[in-house]
């Protein structure tokens, strides 16, 4: 019975796999893409550290391409085993990975007019049809608190992460000659006040925990003083006659934002009929997967619908999937809410609004959520007073908002919360998170007498009898 970790492993936070060999069956945990710079592009090209044709089944915590995306190339390179997850992640996983295929394609193209004479041309990680033939390997669904028996001596069950939409932690209950282990993984877990989801389910008691630790070092700010921010902005920035820009993830945010908007709207707080633009083909398509996932929804939601009430139906909402539409919000001076990706402005036709918007002091952008450094979301967070966009020197002139609020991520005090359900696991292995994070937390965690491991890169540990790593 052995664990190994071939990605979010060593300080890093992007590329999630986790390995589990047990009773002659090998099982991945997540195989999530590298992202942020070259280097780790070129990681998801080279050997992910086992062969892909060797695993019988992969389970799937949730459909962010940092946990998903490298599955089509896995398929590429020989997969052929099942993969289990909940219906809701496997229809946005596919939404997630032909955008993705999308941006692969447009890279190695890119690259090829950047060759030296003689030089191969690129080959895309992977294209539409390699996502196509992963999604084929789409087998059992799981559903939260149902255990699936996966094969002999391997049980999953599949708890609510409160993350995004359908996201889980998965328990795995495993049995090889008469040793038993109880494994959970976190995957990423949500915060407690998601107004959409399920609440979050605590870990379940169990031997070892794998856990994430994104925010292990720091606790975000509460949830309502941040939509009345955002509320106080759109107000002022309205009776000035400026535009509201958000840059917004596609997934989560994205409808978490419509759904806040329909209750400002539902309060009288703005005008019922005011313009917002959700301009992201990926953020329309996944708020249609939201619709067709209501056991996802918290009770309340669920009752909207029941009585006709469509959460993500603003009177005044316009979904701009082609470009025509999306370069005619450049003809709109004020009164809108635009919101677009990406969400740290490091591409995508948010691009654009800010070109349009930015030298406009009438205008406000509004920025809700991480904004990784060397990105131009933080060169105008931080003050930046002229950007560079399309060629162009761009004056900042609008006011720039950061609203902190709305992280999807559970912060330090939630990840301990849920770990609490585990009780008094025997190890803890922390992954996900860049080293000063996991760093805390596994003081936290030693302070309460438990032992916490953060696993280098490809290490493996066995699980049966004390947990070692392996080879050392
Ligand atoms: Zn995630």
């Amino acid at each position: 019975m052995e664990i190994s970790f071939h990605g979010a492993a060593g300080g890093t936070v992007t590329g999630s796999c986790h390995l589990v060999q047990v009773a002659g069956k090998r099982i991945l945990i997540d195989c999530g893409l590298f992202q942020g710079g070259r280097a780790l592009a070129e990681e998801n090209a080279s050997d992910p550290g086992f062969d892909p044709r060797t695993i019988d089944y992969l389970l799937l915590t949730h459909a962010h391409l940092d946990h998903c995306g490298r599955i089509p190339l896995l398929v590429k390179k020989g997969f052929r085993g099942e993969i289990i997850t909940t219906a809701a992640t496997r229809d946005l996983a596919k939404l997630v990975l032909i955008d993705s295929a999308g941006l692969q394609v447009e890279d190695a193209k890119h690259h090829a007019r950047h060759l030296r004479p003689g030089q191969p041309a690129p080959e895309p990680l992977y294209d539409v049809p390699d996502v196509l033939d992963a999604m084929e390997l789409f087998g059992r669904s799981a559903w939260y608190l149902q255990p699936i028996d996966v094969c002999p001596g391997v049980r999953a069950t599949f708890g609510n992460a409160a993350h995004i939409l359908g996201s889980a932690w998965i328990l795995l209950e495993l049995e090889e000659n008469g040793t038993k282990r109880r494994v959970v993984f976190s995957g990423d877990l949500g915060d407690r006040e998601k107004p959409l989801l399920l609440p979050l389910t605590q870990a379940p008691e169990c031997d070892v925990v794998v856990m994430e630790s994104t925010y292990g070092d720091r606790n975000h700010k509460p949830l309502a003083p941040s939509i009345e921010e955002l509320k106080h902005v759109i107000q002022q920035t309205l009776a000035r006659g400026g535009n509201v820009v958000i840059p917004t993830f596609a997934l989560e945010r994205a409808q978490d934002l419509l759904y806040y908007l329909g209750g400002m709207i539902d309060a009288g707080d703005v005008p019922r009929h005011m313009p917002v633009y959700l301009d992201s083909p990926m953020a329309i398509s996944a708020t249609g997967v939201f619709r067709r996932h209501p056991e996802c929804f918290r009770s309340e939601l669920r009752d909207m619908l029941d009585h006709g009430k469509d959460p993500f139906a603003l009177p005044g909402l316009r979904f701009t999937r082609d470009t025509e539409e999306s370069r005619a919000i450049n003809e709109i001076h004020g009164g809108a809410v635009i919101m677009a990706g990406s969400g740290m402005a490091t591409g995508g036709r948010i691009l654009h609004h800010l070109q349009r918007n930015l030298p406009n002091g009438k205008a406000s952008i509004v920025f809700v959520g991480y904004a990784g450094a060397g990105t131009m979301a933080r060169r105008i967070i931080d003050g930046a007073k002229h950007v560079h966009l399309f060629g162009e020197d761009v004056p900042v002139a609008a006011a720039i908002h950061t609203i902190g609020g709305f992280s999807a991520h559970a912060d330090h005090s939630e990840l301990l919360e849920w770990h609490a359900g585990s009780g008094k696991p025997a190890c803890t292995f922390l992954v996900h998170g860049e080293e000063g994070s996991a760093n805390v937390l596994a003081a936290d965690l030693a302070q309460r007498g438990l032992r916490a491991v953060q696993p280098a890169m490809h290490q493996a540990y066995r699980l049966d009898g004390e947990i070692a790593a392996v080879g050392a």
